[in-house]
């Protein structure tokens, strides 16, 4: 799908924060997926089926030129926002069944098979014909391998105020909580030292 290092990734609602590169690999279409929506702007690029199967075509998970239907573009929704619901549990380190459940169910539109090659790889591949349950396959494969090579559980979303951004955290201890220190993480300082006054002794 997407080569590392390609400067040209799949489309997305806005821009990362400076400092921050996309993820590796394969993962790079899951994170894109989950940015086709900006909290901030509330720009949505898989709003309408139209838009959804646009997305999936330059994001080459789709034949160019294949339609989406409603129901379709409804559970490519459902699966950004159930993946995005279990990397904010990769940003808070917590356990959440309701999150880990929701995305199972959402990656349950596709199957996946083992198939081993002459060169002596074994990988899995999807097993389906139909091409939205093989975009649905290409998502569940990225974050298959990334959960089997390490990098799935540092690839988190932003919990800013109306944010939700994914981005891939490469900061040595993996404790990155923020988009940006300089976006969400100056708002969130600004909301405590806020609060820490109103509150205070002298605030009546
Ligand atoms: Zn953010």
């Amino acid at each position: 799908m997407v080569i590392e290092g390609n400067s040209v990734g799949p489309p997305t609602a806005g821009r990362d924060p400076d400092d921050r590169s996309p993820a590796p690999g394969d993962l790079r279409v899951v994170q894109a997926l989950v940015n086709t929506l900006s909290g901030h702007t509330g720009a949505d690029l898989i709003g309408i089926p139209a838009d959804a199967a646009s997305w999936l075509a330059a994001a080459g998970l789709r034949p160019a030129g294949s339609a989406v239907t409603s129901s379709e573009q409804r559970a490519l929704v459902e699966l950004r926002e159930s993946i995005r619901a279990v990397l904010a549990t990769h940003t808070h380190g917590a356990n959440k069944p309701d999150a880990a459940d929701r995305l199972t169910m959402a990656l349950m539109h596709c199957r996946l098979m083992v198939s081993a090659d002459p060169a002596g790889t074994v990988r899995l591949t999807s097993a389906d014909q139909h091409p939205f349950a093989r975009a649905v396959g290409a998502i569940a494969i990225a974050i298959a391998e990334a959960s089997a090579t390490g990098t799935w559980a540092r690839l988190k979303s932003c919990p800013g105020n109306r944010c939700g951004w994914a981005f891939y955290d490469r900061s040595p201890g993996g404790r990155s909580q923020w988009c940006s220190m300089q976006v969400c993480g100056a708002r969130a300082k600004m909301r405590a030292y806020r609060s820490r006054v109103r509150g205070g002794p002298d605030s009546g």
